[in-house]
């Protein structure tokens, strides 16, 4: 008897070596051999007459075998075994390489299904090492399960391994709750598993992978709310009171706060005022004003006798973001601290005394500042900007650094809302949408090398009306193997020449920390008014006055990145531009590049990104720290998501915390599920 928990050492057939490679698949145990589910199927219900077959075709023939020419061997080398295969319409020769053990498995005079692909010699059919099975047989299923494979296991190995736990799946307990499969009529557990492997027709099929796909989602979705619903239930978040009033601050910023930026700021002075812990997540677009919000509720954090702290991606953001709050808060009486990694000695030593003894209010600095000797005297309120550049991990990591803190997690990387659940199913959320006024559409232009002298002009005629601008590349030094990418040091040189008159510098990610930082300096007192840098500068950077960004090379990056580091320009009230170079062939480069052209939207740029990337590698679910998905797909499946979002909400309403007896089986499934990921923490 083999339980499911055991490992897949316990099914037979299944040594140490193919345990070993079964392990590159991260199949362990016998449940997830079970949950090993197959990537396609072949259908041999439609088999063909051997007289219909022709070159090239991949099709099931049944036949008897009409003779049998046996493997031996001469010399020691083995001869092929040659199969003459006839159906009554025509013959067909069947051939193994190599394979003197399979002769014993063919009989003359019975009758087998073969399915390959034929190849047609001067008249002569044949197939090659073609998949078998007796005619009638246990093993001879009609659609048959194709695996997802590694280096020493065959298709045959999986499908005979996962056929033999058919038993297993007979003593499966239904796990998911009785109403949630009536509501959505679902297929029962067992069915759902014996079809998804060996499906008997099309309909089973259907209705056993619907069954697992909404079962995944589900499973996912709830225990992403039930770590919402227990971070509430917890209600020992801090609780801001008197004191906090954003207004103070808010009146005294130099601009009007956009509709979509108060009505954010509302949200979360709500949340903060509760109290259980806020969680919530500001979505905006590139340029819509995140800071100034993080900024607001960071003084609200202040002014209740907390501290607050922020952690960009980035040291340039990190400085950035430094030395606009140390403005904002100047007249507030506000102290401002900095942590980065180049922050040392008794520089940071000193630091981190004073924060611990409550002499800094604020810190502001990279991912420097979760380090386990980072300690705050009191802190109400951890923001991460950028957050998609984090982990979940680190967003953890750092509210741990308080008793339950409130939580803000920024980010401009729009997704469809959909999506912003699962993905961010833990947090609530808050959207920007909408840009402070006075913006105008950055105007963007994409070309090949050909229009490179041109773009330069133009890029210079913006330099004489006093504007700066960014001119990205891939690479940081020329090199041999890849002369077709343009390099920054390159540019620079060559830009230094070109430009005459005006300031260009260089900035990449091989510089010192304090070169970088003075260049920085200068661009943001316009005191450089060419930046030729590599992605660096893809996030949060704000220079208002540059008006240019020009990207060589545009075909390596991303339509994500892309639009980032459009979102450099465009910040000020002047009319911007967005030059992409590039001689990029491929049909994507292209779309990419007429998509840039024609909106800006960061939304719908996302829903093409995802489009065109697919969701694995858009989300990089596994740095979101959300469990990975084996057979749910986050956009084919987006209708079965709102039918799983509704279900969790049902759940949940019945059982907040899944704590009931009947929901057992479940919430161990959801455990189960997050065991592998950082977030399992809060279930
Ligand atoms: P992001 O959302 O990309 O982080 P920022 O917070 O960097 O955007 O803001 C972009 C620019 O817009 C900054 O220069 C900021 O000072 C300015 N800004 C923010 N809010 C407003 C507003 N309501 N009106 C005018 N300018 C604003
Ligand atoms: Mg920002």
């Amino acid at each position: 008897m083999i339980g499911l928990t055991d490992p897949v050492s316990s099914v037979k057939g299944i040594g140490a070596r193919k345990e070993a490679a079964l392990g590159k698949l991260n199949i362990k145990t016998v449940d997830d051999l079970l949950r090993h589910y197959p990537r396609d199927y072949e259908d041999r219900r439609n088999k063909r007459k051997i007289s219909e077959l022709s070159d090239g075709v991949t099709a099931a023939v049944q036949g008897e075998i009409v003779s049998k020419r046996q493997g031996f061997r001469r010399g020691g080398k083995s001869q092929p075994l040659r199969l003459l295969v006839e159906d009554g319409t025509g013959a067909l020769e069947v051939v193994f390489f190599n394979a003197a053990y399979l002769e014993r498995r063919f009989s003359e005079g019975k009758t087998y299904v073969f399915f390959g692909s034929v190849t047609k010699n001067g008249g002569k059919l044949q197939m090659t090492h073609p998949e078998f099975s007796e005619a009638g047989s246990e093993d001879c299923a009609e659609i048959l399960p194709v695996y997802p494979l590694t280096a020493g296991i065959t298709q045959n190995d999986m499908r005979k391994w996962i056929k033999s736990l058919n038993e297993k799946i007979f003593l499966l307990k239904e796990y998911l709750p009785e109403n949630s499969i009536s509501r959505n009529r679902l297929c029962g557990v067992r069915h759902a598993l014996e079809n998804i492997h060996f499906p008997r027709d099309g309909q089973r099929l259907r209705e056993a992978k619907y069954r697992l796909v909404f079962e995944e989602l589900l499973l996912l979705q709830t225990g992403l709310l039930l770590i919402k619903n227990k971070n509430a239930a917890k209600g020992e978040g801090v609780q801001l009171t008197g004191g906090g009033n954003m207004e103070d601050f808010i009146g005294g910023l130099p601009y009007k706060l956009t509709e979509a930026q108060r009505r954010t700021l509302s949200e979360i002075a709500r949340d903060m005022e509760s109290p259980r812990a806020m969680n919530r997540l500001v979505q905006g677009d590139v340029g819509s004003g995140k800071t100034v919000v993080a900024a607001a509720a960071m003084y609200k954090t202040v002014r209740s006798g907390y501290q607050a702290v922020i952690m960009a991606p980035t040291e340039i953001l990190a400085k950035q973001h430094f030395e606009e709050f140390q403005s904002l808060f100047r007249d507030h009486g506000v102290r401002v601290g900095f942590l980065s990694g180049s922050v040392k000695g008794n520089e940071r030593k000193t630091l981190l005394a004073e924060l611990e003894g409550g002499g800094f209010q604020i810190l502001v600095g990279t991912h420097a500042v979760i380090r386990p000797d980072v300690a705050f005297q009191k802190l109400g309120l951890v923001v991460t900007d950028e957050q998609h550049r984090f982990g979940v991990n680190q967003r953890i990591l750092l509210s741990q650094k308080g008793k339950s803190p409130d939580v803000l997690v920024m980010t401009a990387t729009p997704i469809p809302r959909t999506l912003a659940f699962i993905l961010y199913g833990d947090l609530d959320i808050s959207l920007i949408d909408e840009r402070p006024p006075g913006r105008r559409r950055v105007i963007t232009k994409a070309t090949d090398s050909g229009g490179r002298e041109e773009a330069y002009a133009f890029l210079k005629q913006q330099l004489r009306n006093g504007n700066q601008a960014y001119v990205v590349a891939p690479r940081i030094e020329d090199s041999e193997e890849s002369a077709e990418l343009k390099s920054v040091s390159g540019l620079y040189r060559e830009l230094t020449g070109k430009l005459s008159g005006f300031q260009v510098a260089l900035l990449h990610g091989a510089m010192k920390q304090r070169e970088k930082d003075e260049v920085m300096a200068r661009f943001y007192a316009g005191e450089i008014d060419v930046l030729v840098a590599t992605v660096l500068i893809e996030v949060g950077v704000d220079v208002p006055r540059a008006t240019v960004m020009l990207i060589e090379n545009a075909e390596r990056f991303g339509l994500a990145q892309l639009h980032q580091l459009r979102g450099r320009v465009g910040r000020g009230s002047a009319q911007s531009f967005c030059l992409l170079i590039t001689d990029g062939k491929s049909p994507e480069a292209k779309e990419r590049a007429k998509i840039m052209a024609s909106t800006d939207d960061g939304f719908v740029i996302a829903e093409k990104d995802l489009s065109l990337r697919g969701p694995g590698e858009f989300f990089g679910l596994r740095q979101h720290g959300v469990p990975q998905l084996k057979i749910a797909d986050l956009v084919k499946h987006i209708k079965a998501l709102s039918a799983v979002r509704k279900e969790a909400g049902l759940l949940l309403d019945d059982d907040a915390l899944l704590s009931s007896e009947k929901n057992r089986p479940f919430m161990e499934k959801i455990r189960q599920m997050f065991k592998a990921v950082e977030m399992k923490a809060g279930l």
